[in-house]
C-alpha cells in the first residue's frame, strides 16, 4: 500500500477554501520558510486511503481480541452517543459554575456509583489513565504519612506478579520498592510478606484478581498485616471487570484504588487514549485529593490537596461514557458482567487445557495464563509463534510473555462480551494451531501468511521507528 505522500500529485491542490483576502499581520519570524508538504490528493482518494488503513488495523469491532490484562471488551455504542451530545461536548471548564450543573451532576453521580462499586468514600476523575491513577494514589499515601510525620515510611511492597506500572508509579512518587515473590499457586507468599514488612513499610500495591488471573484468598490477611505495620493498602483496579458488583476493594482492607474506565467501563482503548483512571480513597484520605471538588463550601480544592495531577476535571467525556454504561446495564448488569467474564475465561481454559499447559491449574477469574515452555522445548515453536499464527485466523494475539513469572506465557482474557459461538471458533483455532505446530513446526515459524506483512523486525521497529516521510526538497 502506498503512503499518502506517494499518492500525492503535485499541482492537484488540497484546499477547499478560497485564498485569504484579509491582512492578518503574522510577524515574519513566525512565517513558514519552506513548503508545507501537505499531500495533494482528492477528497475521494483521502477517504479511500484511510478506509484502507482502517481495514488493516485489528480492533474489537473487527474480531476477537483476547488481550489479557487489557479488557478489550465491546463498548456499547449508546455510551458514545451520549458522550457526543453537544451539551457535554461544547462545555468549557472555566464556564461560570452555575451554567455547568448537568456536567457536575454527571461527575457527582459517577463518583457515587463508582464509590459504591469499590467501597471507597471519595474519588477524583483527574487521572488520565490507570498508571496516572496509581501515581495519584501513591501521592495520597505519601501525603498521609507526611501528615502523620511517619518519615521512616519509605517503602512500598509490590508482588512480582504486578503490572509494571505499579513499581514505576511508586518510584515516581518517591518510594522505594520492595519486591515479594508469588508462591507456586500464584498467590502472594505470606511468609515472605511477613519478612519484608517493617517499620519502613508505607504500603502495598496489589491487584486482585492478580495478573495471572487468580483471586488471592489471603487478601484479608494481607491487608491486615500491612495495616498492623502502619502501612496503607493500594488496590490496582485494572482487573475489576472480574469482581465488580461482587467484591469491593474497600471491604477487604484497601484504602486507595484506581479504576481503568477505559477497560472496565466502556471507553474504547488502544492507540493512546483518551482514558480515565479515577483514583478513589477512604474518608480519612479525602482531604488530600487533587483538583477542584464539590466540598461543603462549594467548589474548591480540598484543604490538604496534593495539587492538580492534570487540568480541571480530567477526561470528562470518558466519565460520561462510564455513567451511560452504568445506567444502561444497571446494578444487576454490573455483577452479571463480572460473572460472565469469569465464566467465559473458565470455559475457554477448560476447552484448551487438555492440549495446552495451563500455568496455574485452578478455577481462574476473568483471564488465564498458558505456558508454552514444553511446546517450545519439543518443537521450537514459541508463544510468539502461536500468537503470529492466530493472526491468520483473524484473532488478535493474547498478551505474550506477561506476567514475567510464567515462561512462554500467553494470557487470554475473552471478556464477558463475547458469545459462546465466538469462543468456540477461537478454541478451534487455538487447537488447530497447536496440532499444526506439532506436525509441522517449520510452518508455524513462518506464520502469519495472510496478513499484509509477515514477520516484522520488532526490535528495529521499537528502537529506530521511522515516523516521518523524508521529502526530497
Ligand atoms: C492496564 C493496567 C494498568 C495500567 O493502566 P493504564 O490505563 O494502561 O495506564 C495497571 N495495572 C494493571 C493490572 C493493568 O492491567
Amino acid at each position: 500500500m502506498k503512503l499518502i505522500f506517494e499518492k500525492s500529485y503535485q499541482g492537484r491542490g488540497n484546499h477547499i477554501f478560497p485564498s485569504l483576502d484579509v491582512e492578518v499581520g503574522i510577524p515574519e519570524s513566525a512565517m513558514r520558510n519552506r513548503k508545507n508538504h501537505l499531500p495533494e490528493i482528492s477528497e475521494n482518494e483521502i477517504v479511500r486511503h484511510y478506509t484502507e488503513l482502517a481495514k488493516r488495523a485489528h480492533g474489537v469491532n473487527t474480531g476477537f481480541y483476547p488481550l489479557g490484562s487489557c479488557t478489550m471488551k465491546h463498548n456499547p455504542k449508546v455510551s458514545e452517543r451520549v458522550a457526543s451530545n453537544p451539551k457535554f461536548v461544547n462545555i468549557h471548564p472555566l464556564q461560570p459554575i452555575e451554567t455547568t450543573e448537568g456536567c457536575r451532576e454527571v461527575l457527582k453521580r459517577t463518583e457515587e456509583y463508582l464509590c459504591e462499586i469499590t467501597g471507597m468514600d471519595a474519588m477524583t476523575f483527574q487521572p488520565a489513565a490507570g498508571a496516572h491513577g496509581e501515581f495519584t494514589g501513591m501521592l495520597l499515601i505519601k501525603a498521609y504519612h507526611k501528615k502523620k510525620e511517619n518519615y521512616d515510611k519509605t517503602e512500598i511492597i509490590v508482588p512480582d506478579s504486578a503490572h509494571g506500572t505499579n513499581p514505576a508509579s511508586a518510584v515516581m512518587a518517591g518510594f522505594e520498592i520492595v519486591n515479594i515473590k508469588s508462591d507456586k499457586n500464584g498467590m502472594v507468599d505470606l511468609k515472605e510478606l511477613e519478612e519484608k514488612i517493617s517499620e519502613k513499610t508505607a504500603g502495598i500495591m496489589l491487584t486482585n484478581p492478580n495478573t495471572v488471573g487468580l483471586f488471592d484468598n489471603n487478601i484479608l490477611k494481607i491487608t491486615q498485616m500491612v495495616h498492623d505495620a502502619g502501612g496503607l493498602c493500594y488496590y490496582d483496579g485494572a482487573n475489576l471487570n472480574a469482581v465488580m458488583g461482587i467484591v469491593r476493594p474497600g471491604d477487604v482492607g484497601f484504602d486507595v484504588t484506581h479504576l481503568n474506565i477505559h477497560k472496565t467501563f466502556s471507553t474504547p482503548h488502544g492507540g493512546g487514549g483518551p482514558g480515565s483512571g479515577p483514583c478513589g480513597c477512604k474518608e480519612f484520605l479525602r482531604q488530600f485529593l487533587p483538583g477542584i471538588r464539590e466540598t461543603k463550601n462549594g467548589y474548591e480544592m480540598e484543604t490538604e490537596t496534593i495539587g492538580n495531577v492534570t487540568g480541571y476535571y480530567g477526561n470528562f467525556l470518558v466519565v460520561v461514557k462510564a455513567l451511560a454504561y452504568l445506567l444502561s446495564i444497571g446494578s444487576d448488569g454490573v455483577s452479571l458482567s463480572a460473572k460472565n467474564a469469569v465464566l467465559n475465561a473458565n470455559y475457554m481454559m477448560h476447552k484448551l487445557k487438555d492440549i495446552y499447559d495451563v500455568a496455574y491449574d485452578r478455577t481462574c477469574m476473568h483471564e488465564f495464563v498458558l505456558t508454552l515452555e514444553k511446546l517450545k522445548e519439543d518443537t521450537g515453536v514459541s508463544a510468539l509463534d502461536i500468537s503470529k499464527a492466530l493472526l491468520d485466523y483473524g484473532i488478535h494475539p493474547p498478551t505474550m510473555y506477561f506476567p514475567l513469572i510464567v515462561h512462554e506465557a500467553l494470557m487470554i482474557e475473552p471478556t464477558e462480551t463475547e458469545s459462546k459461538e465466538v469462543l468456540n471458533e477461537a478454541i478451534l483455532a487455538f487447537r488447530k494451531i497447536y496440532e499444526d505446530a506439532l506436525k509441522n513446526p517449520d510452518k508455524a515459524l513462518k506464520a502469519p501468511i495472510s496478513t499484509p506483512v509477515g514477520r516484522l523486525d520488532e526490535v528495529q521497529a521499537a528502537r529506530k521507528p521511522v515516523l516521518r516521510y523524508e521529502f526530497e526538497s
